[in-house]
């Protein structure tokens, strides 16, 4: 298969190259680099079966060839980063999934959109089941990164319906793992720099809510088997371990022997107080589930982070 992959250069594009390229697949990585980077993708380049074009694809892409296959994973995606650049947030969202979606109906394409928990916003149901429609602030600070991703999940199922389109739509709870920024603002690697260089570990609020983690190459599984599959509607794929954010300070702390202090800031505003998958659908329809606890993979994340200082 040739697949394509916007954002490929980004954390969790980047696995999905890397996998795509060893089961024998070629890949094409779009990415315009605003948060992806090219040192995410450098070892893949001297693979014949990889090409890279930098490109923004909130504008028309235009790829010859034969493609089977294009995952919409270009967008900023830790609420540092889309508070940075809100524009280009909603842009790559709307504009560029409306664009990737256009291609895939040219090349007759299997389309999948990278969605998140974020569709859930702050919940009043837990676990988040797929039926769930959410409660979003549209006008919040996280509100262009949620609306994009809502409008996204429409504009693809609308591709789905009216074009009959081949759609496949993961929502994402909290990844994390090898190739995130370590400046990138989220949770995890916040705490893990602060802990390895002996700051203070800003836990915000009071530290009660909750995120379930997920390591990257469960995610990563979980995405190749529902590319596979023939489900058309949203999939959950996420950890349902759920912890609140003190523990997962504590973790890091734990796991990096590190003496840093943790210290409570303000809670950002509309800042979710709880997330945690029911990935029912997953475990029955893909036969899949998590195999890497977050401790195990905040070890191996830790090592990757010390190599970055
Ligand atoms: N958080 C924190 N300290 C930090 C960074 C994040 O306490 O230095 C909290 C944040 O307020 C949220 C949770 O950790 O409650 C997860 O935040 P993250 O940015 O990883 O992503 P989110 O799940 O909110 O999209």
């Amino acid at each position: 298969m040739r697949i394509l992959i916007t954002g490929g250069a980004g954390f969790i594009g980047s696995h999905l190259c890397e996998r795509f390229l060893k089961e024998g697949h070629s890949v094409t990585a779009i990415d315009n680099l605003l948060t992806g980077r090219l040192s995410n993708i450098e070892p893949l380049f001297k693979n014949p079966n990889f090409t890279f074009i930098k490109q923004d694809v909130t504008n028309f892409i235009h790829v010859p060839g034969k493609v089977d296959a294009i995952l919409h994973f270009a967008s900023p995606a830790s609420p540092v980063d889309y508070a940075k650049y809100p524009i280009p947030t909603l842009k790559v969202g709307a504009l560029g999934t409306h664009k990737a979606l256009g291609l895939a109906k040219e090349k007759k394409a299997v389309f999948m959109l990278a969605s998140t928990s974020e569709v859930y916003g702050d919940p009043d149901v837990s676990p988040q089941p797929e039926s769930y429609w959410g409660r979003v602030n549209p006008i919040g600070p996280r509100g262009v990164y949620d609306e994009a991703k809502r409008f996204a999940e429409a504009m693809t199922m609308a591709y789905h319906r009216y074009h009959g389109l081949q759609v496949r739509i993961v929502r994402i709870f909290n990844t994390f793992g090898e190739r995130m920024r370590t400046e990138d603002g989220r949770a995890v690697p916040n705490f893990t720099m602060q802990a390895l260089k002996g700051k203070s570990i800003t836990v915000y609020g009071d530290g009660s809510q909750t995120r379930s983690l997920c390591y990257v190459s469960d995610l990563v599984e979980g995405l190749v088997r529902l590319l596979k599959s023939k489900i058309n509607s949203p999939v959950n794929i996420g950890n349902p371990h759920e912890m609140t954010i003190r523990e997962i300070a504590e973790m890091i702390k734990r796991l990096t022997g590190s003496k840093s202090k943790i210290i409570y800031k303000p809670l950002p505003i509309d800042d979710p107080k709880q997330r945690r998958p029911d990935i029912t659908i997953a475990r029955k329809e893909l036969k899949w589930g998590p195999r890497v606890s977050a401790e195990e993979g905040l070890r191996r994340t830790i090592e990757y982070f010390k190599g970055e200082i």
